[in-house]
């Protein structure tokens, strides 16, 4: 077995401040790249505070774009080159800190176009900072980047792995997040578990990941559908996002998160949501074993109502037979997710994951 996951991780009440002075000294000069709700949840001052109080200049991105894309990428990329910044800082969900990490990599790489983002090769990026103020990308303790690609209508991930040199993890910024934001993000994070503990690259390190955090994700579930989230239920709920990231660090996603991508690029839908639709699926289509145990881990007595309560989170699926075919014939081409899957993968299987007749 093998398990490698270089980012130091903060998980703390005020871990940004706290440990300034450590993640300050990456650089003279930080890239912030972030959206709007970072400047009403205190994040982006924490950051900036820090950034202050060690003397290290800073130039802020606010614009992030949800599902970031490569060419939203690029003109950041120009931008860190232009400012000439040491290190680049995602504050956010996981839209603005993958586009951190594939900005870091670009500026490392300033002689290259567009096209170096999907090439494999050399992973050298700039050092990257990520601070969550979501609960379920994990992308603060991954490698992974998943940008829109409009040249081939979906998203993808890059086949580089930018690893975070920091992740600075505090439930606080989470307080307040509008309900359906929440619910989004912690489906994709029960995805990440899933997908991961039901895939051919788990090993007992991943599983013990998961085993741990699924259940401090069933711990706060029924937050999900309760009346105001408390700043400690968020912690529970980032800690679970970020051990599922530490998870899929190691295994990668599978049919759930291979299937989304077209959802979320034809219609919209949020990442979390476009994953959610296909976890009962995905965890009827495993082993009898495998699946009572994912049920008994995060707490539910049988599928159906696992079903129920993803659906109730959730609402109907929102993809007609036309869509969910794109989804399963671009699947089907996409080796990388299938041999993640511990089992052969059939069209009809697909179908069945999405509820519909083959
Ligand atoms: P997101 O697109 O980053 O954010 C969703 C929305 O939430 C945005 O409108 C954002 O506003 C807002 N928001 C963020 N934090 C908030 C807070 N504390 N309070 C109020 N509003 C807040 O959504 P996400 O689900 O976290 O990330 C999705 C992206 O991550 C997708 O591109 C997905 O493919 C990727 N992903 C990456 C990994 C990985 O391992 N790297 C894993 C799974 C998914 P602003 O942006 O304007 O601030
Ligand atoms: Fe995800």
């Amino acid at each position: 077995m093998y398990f490698y996951l270089p980012t130091r991780i903060y998980s703390e009440r005020d871990c940004v401040r706290k440990h300034g002075a450590e993640w300050t000294a990456l650089g003279k000069k930080a890239l912030i790249v972030t959206g709007k709700s970072s400047a009403s949840n205190g994040s982006l001052e924490d950051v900036t505070e820090a950034l202050k109080e060690q003397g290290v200049s800073y130039y802020i991105f606010d614009e992030t774009e949800p599902n970031p894309s490569v060419e939203m990428v690029m003109k950041v990329r120009e931008t860190g080159l232009k400012e000439q910044v040491d290190f680049v800082i995602g504050i956010g969900g996981g839209s603005p800190m993958d586009a951190a990490k594939a900005v870091a990599l670009m500026i490392a790489h300033k002689d290259k176009d567009a096209d170096f983002l999907y090439q494999k090769g050399d992973d050298t990026a700039l050092p990257v900072v990520e601070v969550p103020t979501t609960c379920g990308t994990g992308s603060e303790a991954t490698p992974y980047a998943i940008l829109t690609r409009h040249d081939v209508h979906t998203k993808a991930s890059l086949p580089h792995k930018i690893y975070p040199v920091y992740a600075l993890a505090d439930g606080k910024y989470l307080v307040g997040t509008r309900r359906d934001i929440l619910v989004n993000t912690a489906v994709d994070a029960l995805g990440h578990f899933i997908e991961s503990y039901i895939n051919t690259n788990a090993t007992e390190f991943s599983h013990m990941l998961c085993e741990y955090g699924m259940g401090i994700w069933s711990s706060a579930k029924n937050v999900l559908i309760g009346a105001d989230v408390t700043a400690e239920e968020c912690d529970t709920l980032l800690l679970a996002s970020t051990l599922a990231g530490m998870a899929i660090a190691h295994t990668g996603t599978a049919l759930p998160h291979g299937l989304s991508y077209y959802l979320t690029y034809e219609k919209g839908i949020p990442h979390g949501k476009a994953v959610g639709y296909f976890l009962p699926g995905y965890l009827a289509s495993a082993g009898p074993l495998i699946r009572k145990k994912v049920l008994t881990l995060t707490g539910f007595p049988d599928i159906q109502y696992f079903t129920a309560f993803i659906h109730r989170l959730l609402g109907p699926m929102e993809a007609d037979e036309e869509l969910v075919t794109k989804a399963v014939r671009g699947l089907m081409s996409n080796a990388d997710k299938l041999k993640n899957v511990p089992y052969p993968v059939t069209e009809a299987m697909l179908y069945q994951i999405c509820g519909m007749a083959y």
